[in-house]
């Protein structure tokens, strides 16, 4: 045993045995921050689930499907075949883009539009049966981290690594702010402050999948920490989880 954790420590980390890292947490919380940095140091993928539901969301909104703020949730599921959600590498910025029925959408589902109606798309169980089985095919090989909302209690709840997040809900309008602003969107601090906390409520309090903090997930509040740190705490974490399973396992 000895010896098989002195040749894994002399390992590259992303030789290490893959496996899936779930995220998740509330709105604006530095989710996908870290879930890219975490892919980018393990050679691993990043799945934005949250872009998923918000590319849906689009198609709804493009399509006439919501009107006046209302989801048309029985126009929506006959669509529903229609819709076709996928990611595409992004050569320019070694990103994978959401793609809507074979369209780069990357832009247009950040807009405030979509994220002013995405919770109740997102409510829809029909909507979430499709997201949820291509998700969990995306992780069926390992070697994932996905972020959302349910990540770590319904579609991988198996996942190796959990993580819930969180932080001060005053770090995060002004995280998001800095965002949107920087992208030349105008928008007041009080319209992202009920943005993030009507998401919130909707997310936590749905039927299907609400957001909730898995039992085996580790709590990481971010308030006070920066993106280095995390990532650092995280992968100390992944190299004990490593370590504990070598052990189990020799036993
Ligand atoms: O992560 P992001 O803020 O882009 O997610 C947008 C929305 O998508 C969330 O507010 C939530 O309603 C929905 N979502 C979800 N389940 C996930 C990921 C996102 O319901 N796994």
């Amino acid at each position: 045993m000895a010896q098989t954790i002195i040749t894994m420590l002399k390992l590259p980390l992303h030789e290490f045995p893959r496996i899936n890292i779930a995220i998740d947490g509330y709105s604006s919380c530095g989710k996908s921050t870290l879930a890219k940095a975490l892919a980018g140091k393990l050679g691993y993928s990043y799945v934005d689930s949250g872009a998923m539901y918000r590319a849906v969301t689009l198609f709804a909104l493009q399509n006439n499907i919501i009107v006046d703020g209302v989801v048309n949730e029985y126009r929506l599921i006959q669509e529903l075949p229609n819709i076709n959600v996928s990611f595409a590498y992004n050569e320019l910025t070694k990103m994978s883009d959401v793609h809507l029925n074979g369209t780069d959408v990357e832009k247009e589902i950040r807009m405030m539009d979509v994220a002013s109606h995405v919770s109740a798309v997102s409510a829809i169980k029909d909507v979430r049966k499709i997201m949820m089985a291509m998700q969990r095919e995306y992780g069926k090989n390992k070697g994932i981290v996905m972020d959302g909302r349910d990540v770590g209690t319904a579609v991988f709840p198996h996942a190796e690594l959990k993580l819930f997040m969180t932080a001060d809900v005053d770090v995060r309008t002004r995280r998001r702010l800095d965002e949107l602003t920087s992208k030349g969107t105008f928008i007041t601090k009080e319209e992202v402050l009920h943005n993030l906390t009507s998401r919130d409520y909707a997310d936590t309090n749905r039927k299907e999948n609400p957001l909730t903090k898995a039992k085996d997930a580790i709590l990481l509040d971010n308030s006070d920490i920066d993106q280095q740190q995390q990532l650092e705490y995280v992968l100390k974490l992944m190299m004990e989880h490593v370590f504990k399973n070598k052990l189990e396992t020799s036993k």
